[in-house]
């Protein structure tokens, strides 16, 4: 090669798991460390929702009531965002894909652009205990940081320890009905994929019943290998 240096091609990480698993705590703990940029389709969604722009409108209704955006919808938002340029640093997808459809559209989008899925991790939790993780979260408005009432509290109450900001919010879907609906969702549509990347052989279990911080150093230890 001469000392040319191969393209560096932006590594694609993908977090699998419940809602609850804490794929968001984790997607932005990896963005802190690591520079790749989390993209969550819950965020998106959220966001053009609050932006009442026809995507968003479709989605309201069905965001509600626990149910799956259309993959057209979320597909179109996906792939909008990916041709933003700060994804070159590389990216973790934060509750995409969610069902085999949009797996195979994620293939297709990442073969256009010579990138790869380098890493599926499952994060392996219990079920019966997701709806208490859930209804106790709380995210900073501000800045995004997440928080529980009872496994990370803020320092000052109502007080984001990270930005300082005042702005707390919950998540109108985080109640126990739609939670319900959320998992029910998940393990139709969703828990199928964790085949669909064994066999890939893209697929790394990880336990993610215990505390934050070591869920975050088996996921930094998976990232460094990516980067590597
Ligand atoms: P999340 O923030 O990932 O928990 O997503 C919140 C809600 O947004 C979900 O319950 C779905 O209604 C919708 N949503 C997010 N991502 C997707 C996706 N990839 N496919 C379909 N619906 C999605």
């Amino acid at each position: 090669m001469d000392g040319a240096q191969a393209p560096q091609i932006a590594p694609v990480l993908i977090l699998l798991g419940p809602p609850g698993a804490g794929k968001g705590t984790q997607a932005r703990m990896l963005q802190d460390t690591h520079g790749m940029v989390q993209l969550s389709t819950g965020d998106l969604l959220r966001a053009a929702v609050a932006a009442g722009t026809p995507a968003g409108q479709k989605a309201k209704a069905v965001m509600e009531a626990g149910d799956l955006v259309s993959d057209d919808i979320v597909i179109a938002i996906l792939r909008d965002r990916l041709s933003e340029p700060d994804t070159s640093a590389g990216v973790i997808l934060d509750g995409f894909p969610r069902t085999k459809v949009q797996a195979e559209a994620l293939d297709a989008l990442l073969e256009d652009t010579g990138q790869r899925i380098n890493a599926a991790v499952s994060l392996e939790v219990d079920d019966t205990a997701m709806v208490e993780r859930i209804s106790g979260r709380f995210t900073c408005g501000s800045c995004g940081e997440g928080y529980h009432d009872s496994f990370k509290p803020t320092a000052k109450p109502g007080v984001c320890d990270k930005c300082g900001a005042k702005e707390m919010k919950r998540r109108a879907d985080d109640n126990a009905e739609t939670v319900a609906q959320r998992l029910d969702a998940y393990h139709m549509q969703t828990a199928p994929l964790i085949a669909y990347y064994h066999e890939t052989g893209a697929l790394v279990r990880v336990p993610a019943m215990g505390p934050i911080n070591e869920i975050a150093a088996s996921l930094n230890t998976i990232a460094n290998v990516l980067k590597s």
